[in-house]
């Protein structure tokens, strides 16, 4: 089966909605969003667990409290949604050793202050390396202590914006909230969504959202694009806004014909993915410390980032009983390889030797796996030092009738959810600038003959 449509979206996460709800806003309404999976939210998703609603990807609504007010902040308080602010600043108080013990606070401050001051002193060398400038003579040691381990992992797998100023902070705000509502972060994209889509009780019934539609080719030309899916539909339209994450553009999920020219696959392959992998597992009862100041605690182990970050869910859900350790990259893809249960076992070991081998296993665990999800291929985008201004412009910029948005096209914001909705609206309006041009072509030549 063939159909025309105006546009294609390729994905229905925040930023495939936020360009499609600009497109109808702006009259252009036949539109056709192709979706992989089976719901909208992408990597916005949460699952009932342990009788609570957990947050297996974006959790945080980061940048709350500025100067700029954050737009995600402001449908977050326009929809009423249930948050609780987090204070990660109390994780480094709260470091425990393999054998149970609280670092004590001064010692855990001092190596805090000097993680923070060789990590700047890092990057100013790295950034005088780039510019061919004199480097510091004394390079900062490399973390070797289980101590200092785990503060590196917090300060730079947790982008602790005391080391570089980040965007999101410098724009919006320091502060972070994180979403604790049984309707999930993805309410915020559903609620976006029917002020477009049709919707009876909470559902979206309109056949221009397509799910289960997993795009495998991309051809394109003067005349428009041909997109074909995995279970051999055929869509046309004038254009197409592709919003999968960079992950997929880097895997060969879908094939362009003709094939993408080398600057946009450089600015691809040139942006690094972040797997970020929240664990969540459920106790019978509680046997972790739960006062002010304890929500974020931390494991040193000699082995960087081995179970390191922890969270308790008592502010969020009094009483739920769950904890949340969070893994990334390397460590990440090795627990996605294995059995849930060898993933327990392992937590175990590490809560065993922070609180005692008397407690508890957990009753239930639960493992994302964003890596290995092939509409995924990773957790979030992360633009290595070396990026520059025009690398942002090519992976943003149309081969054609093809847009490119996604929160990695974002070069203030990308790897976050504002990162995400931002770039759909850019996305959209420049595709209504570009139709514009075109009818303006069409009527000129007219006039012509
Ligand atoms: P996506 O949400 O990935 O949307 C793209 C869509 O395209 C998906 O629905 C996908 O299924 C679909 N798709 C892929 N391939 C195809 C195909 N071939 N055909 C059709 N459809 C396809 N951000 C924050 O601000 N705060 C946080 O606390 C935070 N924590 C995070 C934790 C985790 C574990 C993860 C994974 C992400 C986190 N992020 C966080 C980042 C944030 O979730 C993303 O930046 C944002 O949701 C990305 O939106 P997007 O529209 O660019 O991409």
């Amino acid at each position: 089966s063939s159909s025309r449509s105006s546009v294609i979206i390729i994905g229905a996460g925040i930023s495939g909605i936020s360009a499609a709800k600009v497109l109808a806003e702006n009259g252009v309404d036949d539109v056709v969003i192709l979706e992989a999976s089976d719901r909208i939210g992408g990597r916005i998703r949460k699952e009932d667990f342990g009788g609570v609603s957990v947050e297996l990807g974006a959790g945080w609504i980061q940048g709350v409290g500025g100067k700029k007010s954050n737009p995600v902040w402001e449908l977050a308080c326009k929809s009423g949604i249930r948050t609780c602010f987090s204070d990660y600043s109390n994780a480094r108080y709260n470091i425990y050793d393999q054998s149970g013990k609280i670092f004590p606070s001064g010692l855990a401050a001092a190596s805090y202050n000097k993680a923070v001051d060789s990590a700047i002193q890092e990057l100013k060398n790295q950034e005088a390396k780039l510019r061919g400038l004199p480097t510091e003579p004394e390079s900062p040691s490399a973390p070797k202590t289980p101590i200092e381990l785990a503060i590196d992992f917090i300060l730079h797998d947790f982008e602790m914006a005391e080391v570089e100023p980040i965007s999101t902070y410098t724009d919006f705000g320091e502060k972070e909230f994180l979403v604790a509502d049984a309707r999930g972060y993805e309410s915020l994209l559903h609620q976006m969504a029917e002020t477009f889509l049709f919707s009876s009780e909470g559902i979206i019934v309109d056949n221009r959202l397509k799910l289960n539609k997993v795009v495998r080719e991309l051809r394109h030309s003067r005349n428009g694009v041909t997109v074909k899916t995995e279970d051999g539909c055929v869509y046309e339209a004038n254009y197409v806004i592709l919003s999968v994450s960079v992950g997929v553009l880097q895997s060969d999920l879908i094939s362009f014909h003709p094939t993408l020219p080398k600057w946009k696959t450089e600015a691809i392959m040139k942006c690094d993915v972040i797997v970020y992998t929240k664990i969540f597992l459920k106790f019978p009862y509680k046997f972790w410390p739960c006062g002010p100041g304890t929500e974020f605690f931390m494991y040193a182990h000699d082995k960087r980032g081995y179970y390191t970050f922890w969270q308790h869910m008592e502010n969020a859900y009094p009483g739920s009983n769950i904890l949340v350790v969070t893994l990334t990259n390397e460590e990440s893809k090795r627990v996605e390889a294995q059995s849930e249960e060898e993933t327990m076992k392992e937590a175990m070991g590490v809560l065993r030797d922070m609180f005692g081998v008397d407690i508890p296993n957990p009753t239930h665990i639960l493992v994302p796996r964003w890596w290995n999800n092939r509409f995924q291929r990773g957790s979030y985008s992360n633009y290595p030092i070396i990026t520059t201004k025009q690398d942002f412009t090519d992976i943003k910029a149309p081969i054609g009738p093809i847009f490119f948005t996604g929160e990695h096209t974002s070069e203030r914001f990308n790897g976050y959810v504002h990162g995400g909705y931002l770039s759909g609206i850019d996305t959209g309006k420049a595709l209504l600038e570009e139709i514009k041009r075109e009818e303006e072509r069409k009527k000129e030549s007219q006039t012509f003959l």
